[in-house]
């Protein structure tokens, strides 16, 4: 039987002339492009003047699956908002939270204004998916480099429909972490304006210099790398619930993208623990529990986690999200249907139907209802 789910997790791919065709040269220049080595295996990034080396491109139209097929073989709509749809109907999905991908690399610009100019440039294209059908829930990439940028943008995103918000999980290089006062304003905006925040995983901004650092080298590396991505969310959920983002913003929603889900309980449980034992060095203290935020105000996505399950129907934590991390190379495309039912057979059908369709819709009530299980 089809199972149809939404997906928390997916990503838009950039045409390559996105900047040179909407930026003056002189700004389109210095915007990130990505090179390919000939044989697949390595790219060159190059951001504002910086070179960027690094294995293991995500989602590179260059990268390999088992079978020896890129992302574009794989996913002929990986770049086409017509022909994407008919991936989606094909795999089972219905809307999508959609991130950028070359997009992922703005928050490795150091200019405020180029990083403003690019992440407009950005927006601007990326809404038209979003116009084209209401299955695409596009973000707005948000210049993170002090909070005045990032307001603009915010407010002019709302203003042009976008109903969630990409940020980084660390602020742009150079700027003081999301658990300081100066984001304050960033978090008002988002909370006025209703969009939910969507952090993706990975996305830690990196200049030349701290990417060699931020990586793991020797045997097990590929491993140790993958799982290094992982941790950047649960840090800046930490940030966020710690320094009270919530307790002065109750309304703000904050999804973790292709992160998994059982890190959720586990933070949960670390922060109260630290909430009560060390409660006389807590600054500041919070209304609520710390756990209260994350299980109230904080979502999470999966792809294959066999154990994210688990974190709805035996850590009572609601507010997950399956994603299809469409068309990206960690994502399920080609076996989405596999994957669904792998997860979900034998799960009671409220906890299935929140984590495929209803953690979603919670977040993005004005995304039409997928279609019935069973049906084409
Ligand atoms: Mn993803």
């Amino acid at each position: 039987m089809k199972i149809w789910a939404n997906s928390g997790d997916s990503h838009l791919v950039e045409p390559d002339d996105l900047f040179t065709t909407s930026l003056p040269a002189e700004l389109a220049d210095r915007m990130p492009r990505s090179v390919k080595d000939d044989d697949g295996t390595h790219e060159t990034l190059y951001v504002d003047g910086q070179e960027i080396r690094r294995r293991m491109p995500r989602g590179a139209a260059a990268l390999k699956d088992d079978q020896g097929l890129s992302v574009y073989e794989r996913a002929p709509g990986a770049n086409d908002m017509v022909q994407r749809l008919f991936d989606l109907d094909g795999e089972g999905i219905w809307a999508e939270l959609v991130f950028p991908s070359i997009g992922i690399w703005m928050s490795s610009i150091q200019d405020p204004k180029l990083l403003s100019a690019g992440c407009a440039a950005i927006n601007d294209w990326a809404i038209e998916y979003q116009r084209y059908s209401e299955r695409y829930v596009c973000t707005a990439t948000i210049p993170l480099l002090d909070a005045e940028h990032g307001v603009a943008e915010v407010h002019r995103a709302a203003g042009l429909g976008f109903k969630a918000a990409y940020l980084s999980v660390t602020p742009g290089l150079g700027a003081l972490d999301w658990n300081y006062d100066i984001w304050e304003p960033l978090w008002a905006a988002l909370e006025e304006t209703g969009l939910v925040i969507a952090f993706h995983i990975g996305t830690e901004a990196h200049d030349a210099s701290t990417m060699h650092g931020a990586y793991f080298r020797g045997p097990g590396g590929a491993l140790i790398n993958y799982m290094e991505t992982t941790y950047g969310g649960q840090r800046a959920i930490t940030k966020m619930i710690s320094s009270g983002v919530f307790d002065r913003h109750p309304g703000l929603k904050a999804m973790v993208s292709e992160g998994g889900a059982t890190w959720g309980p586990f933070v949960a449980d670390r922060l109260d623990e630290a909430y009560r034992q060390h409660s006389s060095m807590v600054r500041p203290q919070l209304r609520r529990l710390p756990s209260e935020y994350l299980y109230e105000n904080v979502y999470a996505s999966f792809q294959h986690d066999r154990s994210a399950v688990q974190a709805m129907t035996a850590m009572g934590w609601r507010n997950v999200c399956w994603g299809s991390d469409y068309p990206h190379i960690e994502g399920t495309f080609g076996h989405t249907q596999k994957t669904l039912h792998e997860l979900f057979d034998g799960v009671d059908e409220a906890s299935v139907r929140r984590m495929t369709v209803g953690t979603f819709e919670e977040l993005f009530p004005h995304v039409p209802p997928a279609p019935a299980n069973g049906t084409e």
